[in-house]
């Protein structure tokens, strides 16, 4: 029996831990590797991912609820409390990530960390440094994901890398133009009408642990925020609900508007007069307003980190 390997993003996985995941499972087949590499994936697919596979002709990863005993390359992330079910009770053999580094092990591995705007950025990279043959399709969701994470290049995370790599996947996915199939794939994910707001923070969600107090991030990226202002009071009693449920110390939904490129932030916990001063705002009726904030990586948490671990 062959040994197999999954390749697996975070949880709650965003089109670029789908993608990614994809894209090195197909590399590594191209480049020999005789093991059964099978992409994964460690939650449902949202509808930005579900419209980028169904653009480029791509099946879906299959679905890994458990990762006992299993062998896994994480793809996307490192932080435990993103990786998927008992990874502690699997063995991690390979990361691939662009965030930031929350990982302990005592046997060594192939640990590949690069502050670029997207997973898919490296693995792209990987193809193209190695001559190996990108086809079409794979080549359109890696810039999907490019896309994705960088916000269409205007998240601060983008890199000339991210930019340059992106240029050159474009004539291989047969895009033509960058901008116009960056809006068709957040309007793809806008749909937020007939889904209620525990499923609509829970797209996107993360937790940090951030200088011992466990904090959940929501991130949700939209071309319109105004139908999804209106629902603040349903927003706010899920965050509460969650707070309890899973033991958190603040709760934040970002409502990221990436037409006028900013954040309304939902705040629930314990920590809101703190959180305030961070962002040099007062937190009122449990929100703020932040401008020019795109990056749940870069705008958010390093500034978090930092004020909780004082
Ligand atoms: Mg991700
Ligand atoms: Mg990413
Ligand atoms: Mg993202």
């Amino acid at each position: 029996m062959e040994e197999k390997i999954y390749i697996i993003g975070h949880k709650n996985p965003d089109t670029d831990s789908i993608c990614s995941a994809i894209a090195y499972a197909e590399l590594k087949k191209k480049q020999g590797d005789k093991r059964e590499i099978i992409p994964a994936r460690s939650g449902d697919i949202n509808d930005e991912t579900g419209f980028i596979l169904k653009k480029f002709n791509i099946d879906p990863p299959s679905l890994l609820k458990d990762a006992t005993g299993k062998k896994i390359i994480l793809v996307d992330h490192s932080e435990p409390k993103q990786r998927p079910e008992n990874s502690d009770k699997g063995e991690i053999i390979e990361v691939i990530d662009h965030h930031n580094i929350n990982f302990q092990q005592a046997t060594p591995i192939l640990f590949h960390a690069e502050p670029l705007g997207s997973t898919s950025t490296i693995i792209a990279r990987m193809y193209f440094e190695k001559n190996i043959d990108i086809e079409k399709g794979i080549a359109g969701i890696l810039l999907g994901a490019i896309i994705s994470d960088t916000v269409i290049f205007r998240s601060p995370i983008t890199t000339q890398e991210d930019k340059d790599i992106a240029q050159k996947l474009k004539p291989i996915a047969e895009v033509d133009d960058l901008e116009a199939f960056g809006i068709e794939m957040f309007k793809a994910k806008s749909n937020w009408k007939e889904k209620s707001a525990h499923d609509i923070i829970n797209t996107d969600y993360k937790e940090y642990e951030l200088g011992g107090k466990n904090i959940g991030i929501s991130q949700i990226e939209t071309v319109d925020t105004s139908n999804l202002k209106e629902r603040k009071d349903e927003f706010i009693e899920i965050m509460e609900h969650m707070s309890k449920e899973r033991n958190l110390d603040t709760i934040i939904v970002l409502l990221t508007d990436i037409i006028k490129e900013g954040c309304l932030a939902f705040i629930s916990g314990n920590s809101l007069e703190q959180i305030g001063k961070t962002f040099g705002k007062e937190i009122k009726d449990n929100e703020i307003y932040l401008p020019g904030v795109l990056s749940r990586k870069k705008q958010i948490v390093p500034p978090l980190e930092k004020a909780f671990s004082q």
